[in-house]
């Protein structure tokens, strides 16, 4: 779980290049993140079966034609403590820079899973310039061409190989919470009473290769793994304030989740940092509660709530079916809530409709709503059922799937989820040829 990818480098050599060249073809095969608009920094790729993420540490660069040496500096520490493999890419062209040298240096220090990357070999006679590299005191160099595709295939055939594979969870039915959201919205404040000061740890379990991603728990009647308790809970003075940062810790705790706690810090509503952090939830298609945290300090007359509750739902649109908490650490209120909900939401990610249900329920809707014909062509939607996939998913089969358009397919999801509760949960449709 958590396969993440960093690619990290100088400007200009390349990353943004082949960051879309890794990210692009899974998109448009993937057709279904309608509404989320695409990241100039995060994507998933998928090769030989295995899905990943991409992320590009140029992306959050500052001014991206005068990048100090600083901001590198910051962006491979980061990407260093979140990744699982990096990719650190030169380019042939201009030969081995200052920069390149002490990007070169901080990887060697670390012992982190480097793949070394040397771009814009579009020719032969650029192949043979490559070697230089060599003398960077690697023992394995990866020539690419991010613009016309040459040498990613083996570059991509090694970087699977180096991504943990195993699954260090011991029961895959209890539950993992990650609590996510920006900093000093309240989220070490709300695993500590999550934990309590007893700490009731049943069993801390450490990862292959990051200090413990899952601590299990069993606290209020829930059993129950948090994600990367250790990781919310030591904080690092120096990158606090980056967003890149932030962003890097909340897709590595979301990937290794079921439901994640969005916390939102109800003194400043949500904010595109919050939106941008739901979106990464929803991509990975895991369960979501948002949480309303320091809900103590908003002054409050009967009408807030709901008023703050719409303004969150248009925010986050189009997805608006998920729970929201409002909370307080200070004044405890409602964390027991928040667990609640987020045990419901789970439950809610993992139910399976048997077919005959399933086509009982929905063979009336399409029935009495047909989908609209295209093109003088008559759709019969035949047989309908769940995948056997880690979130709601559903197959409708049909005769001409293609003319099946995003409006019907969205209506037929708001038809699955008042007939059955998918609260919290992204719930997919897909349309097959029967
Ligand atoms: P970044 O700053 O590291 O993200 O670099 P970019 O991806 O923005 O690329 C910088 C420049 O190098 C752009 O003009 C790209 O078109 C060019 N470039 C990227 N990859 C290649 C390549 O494989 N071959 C050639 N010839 N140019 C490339
Ligand atoms: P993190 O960066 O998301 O882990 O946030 P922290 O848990 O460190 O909290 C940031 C600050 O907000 C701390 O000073 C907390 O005491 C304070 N805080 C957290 N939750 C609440 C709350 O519900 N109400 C109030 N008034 N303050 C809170």
């Amino acid at each position: 779980m958590g396969n993440i990818a960093a690619i990290v480098g100088r400007p200009n050599v390349g990353k943004s290049t082949l960051f879309n060249r890794l990210t692009e073809s899974r998109s448009a095969i993937v057709n279904e993140e309608s509404g989320v608009t695409r990241d100039r920094l995060y994507g998933k790729s998928i090769w030989n079966g295995l899905e990943f993420s991409v992320v590009d540490t140029g992306g959050y660069a500052v001014g991206s034609e005068d990048v100090f040496e600083e901001e590198i500096r910051k962006q491979v520490l980061i990407a260093i403590e979140e990744a699982d493999v990096i990719l650190f890419m030169l380019d042939v062209t201009t030969g081995i820079t200052d920069y390149d040298e002490m990007v070169a240096d901080l990887l060697r220090r670390s012992k982190k899973k480097v793949l070394v990357v040397v771009n814009k070999v579009d020719n032969p006679e650029r192949l043979a310039d490559a070697s230089y590299f060599y003398s960077l005191g690697v023992e394995e160099l990866f020539s690419v061409s991010s613009i016309n595709g040459s040498g990613t295939g083996e570059l991509l055939d090694r970087l699977v190989e180096l991504f943990p594979s195993t699954e260090n969870v011991e029961d895959l039915d209890i539950p993992r919470f990650a609590v996510v959201g920006r900093p000093n919205a309240g989220k070490s404040s709300i695993i500590n009473a999550f934990i309590g000061e007893d700490r009731n740890i049943v069993t801390p379990i450490s990862g292959t290769t990051r200090d413990s991603i899952y601590t299990r728990y069993n606290k209020f009647g829930y059993d129950f793994y948090l994600v990367d308790t250790a990781g919310v809970r030591k904080k690092s003075k120096v990158f606090e304030d980056l967003e890149f940062y932030s962003v890097m810790r909340a897709i590595r705790a979301i990937e290794n989740s079921d439901v994640c706690l969005l916390m939102i810090d109800a003194t400043r509503g949500v904010e595109s940092q919050d939106q941008k952090i739901f979106q990464l939830i929803q991509r990975n298609k895991k369960g979501i509660v948002v949480l309303v945290n320091k809900w103590d300090l908003v002054e409050k007359d009967t009408m807030t709530t709901k008023k703050y509750e719409e303004d969150i739902r248009n925010k986050f649109a189009p997805f608006v079916d998920f729970p929201i908490v409002f909370t307080s650490v200070i004044t405890k209120q409602r964390i027991h809530k928040a667990l609640e909900m987020a045990a419901v939401v789970f439950e809610n990610k993992t139910r399976r409709i048997s077919t005959s249900k399933l086509n009982e329920a929905m063979q009336k809707v399409v029935l009495d709503n047909p989908p609209p014909s295209t093109k003088g062509k008559y759709i019969k939607i035949k047989y309908i059922m769940q995948l056997p996939t880690n979130t709601p998913a559903f197959a409708f089969f049909c005769n001409l799937p293609q003319y099946v358009h995003e409006p019907y397919k969205r209506f037929l999801e708001n038809k699955l989820r008042k007939l059955y509760d998918f609260t919290g949960v992204p719930v997919q449709i897909f349309m097959r040829k029967k």
